[in-house]
């Protein structure tokens, strides 16, 4: 049979490609980001107990009122942003979900969405399936700074949509306050939706603060905010998250959601939803994550890897530059066969594959891999 494809230049995710090979080989897996330690029991005992009292059928089109109120009262607690448990927040399945609709719902045929690579996989698909344009702002390594007059020669009649996300995957940088006011400053008086992926908004690290959309004031009122929960409660697999924006994009946004998902896993919804009403459950993950990153970093110091720290995330980007001048996918794929340790090359996330020599490692890790992953870093 003869098909057209949509997306005639994509392939396997690099996440499912390196996964596959460090099974293949055995290798200690630091590529995909998951963790290798459990989810908290009194989470998992959450979830049974909604799933033993009857939370199996159909959630809210919206998702579990209880949980987006629990939402809510996160955003006032941490940044005294209001956002209406009702009209404002959609429970999601998972950030990948939240993201694809909201470009599915504003995204037309030849729109522009501005994005910074090196960029997360799944915005690029989404808004060319969709009919739109990729305007790709490239940010130079090792720092990944935003050049705001760039952004400002990018940005046109037909920008529909500029999607940021800090902390950065796979950079592991942050935006400062500094960045996210340009950023307002640029798209005053326009109606460019700003979607701000925060997926990592409870990883950042050195008493630095989170710069979340919703601190300021004017992006708000034209910005998504999509997040994660199997980022910030370690349980990728349960692909649930959530997105917040003001109601007539939340409108929006729904009328996509109730057709390409309608609602998301309804038992998990229950379980989150009475965890988090306790705040340390998501408070203590800065720490948590720094003292891991801090691990690894003086573990491989000695190392021929060249670092910067990772200010957010739980991925630290190592540069390999004095080891070889090889290309990064194939030394990723080396290091994984003949060194049994995985890692995301990161040129796959490039414009036109920018191969800058650096790796993304996943130090969200027990402690013992992370030693055993720095002993193996240490003799390459
Ligand atoms: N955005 C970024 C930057 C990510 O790293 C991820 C992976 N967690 C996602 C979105 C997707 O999140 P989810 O697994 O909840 O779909
Ligand atoms: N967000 C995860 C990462 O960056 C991967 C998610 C996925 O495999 N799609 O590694």
């Amino acid at each position: 049979m003869q098909t057209r494809s949509k997306l005639p230049h994509v392939g396997t995710t690099i996440f499912t490609v390196m996964s596959a090979l460090a099974n293949e080989h055995n290798a200690i897996n630091l590529s995909q980001g998951f963790p290798n330690y459990p989810s908290s029991q009194k989470l998992n005992d959450l979830v049974n107990n909604a799933m033993n009292n009857g939370f199996n059928q159909y959630a809210p089109m919206a998702g579990l009122l209880n949980l987006r109120v629990a939402i809510s009262n996160k955003y006032d607690l941490l940044y005294k942003s209001t956002y209406h448990p009702e009209k404002e927040i959609t429970i999601t399945a998972g950030a990948t979900q939240a993201i694809y609709t909201a470009i599915s719902a504003f995204v037309h045929q030849n729109d522009e969405v501005i994005i910074f690579k090196p960029a997360y996989d799944c915005y690029q698909p989404a808004i060319e399936i969709n009919g739109g344009k990729t305007i790709a702002i490239q940010l130079s390594a090792p720092e990944y700074k935003v050049v705001w007059t760039e952004v400002a020669s990018k940005i046109s009649s037909k920008t529909k949509m500029i999607i940021i996300n800090s902390p950065h995957n796979p950079s592991g940088t942050i935006w400062s306050k500094s960045d996210m006011l340009e950023l307002q400053r640029l798209t005053a008086n326009t109606n460019i939706i700003i979607l701000s992926d925060e997926v990592y908004e409870h990883i950042v690290f050195d008493n630095e603060k989170h710069q979340s959309v919703c601190l300021f004031n004017d992006l708000k009122q034209r910005s998504f905010i999509t997040a994660s929960f199997g980022k910030t409660f370690h349980n990728t697999g349960w692909k649930v998250g959530y997105c917040c924006a003001p109601e007539t994009l939340m409108q929006e946004f729904r009328k996509v959601h109730q057709f390409n998902v309608f609602s998301v896993n309804h038992p998990v919804q229950k379980g989150i939803s009475d965890f988090m009403l306790d705040a340390d459950t998501y408070l203590g993950l800065n720490r948590f994550f720094e003292k891991k990153r801090d691990l690894f970093l003086n573990l491989i110091k000695k190392s021929r890897f060249k670092f910067t720290p990772s200010q957010g995330t739980y991925f630290q980007v190592l540069d390999y530059s004095e080891i070889t001048s090889e290309n990064d996918v194939e030394f990723a794929k080396r290091l994984t066969k003949d060194f049994k340790i995985a890692s995301i090359p990161l040129s796959v996330f490039n414009e036109n594959n920018k191969d800058d020599k650096a790796l993304r490692f996943c130090f969200a890790k027990t402690d013992e891999t992370l030693i055993d992953a720095a002993d193996i870093l240490c003799k390459i």
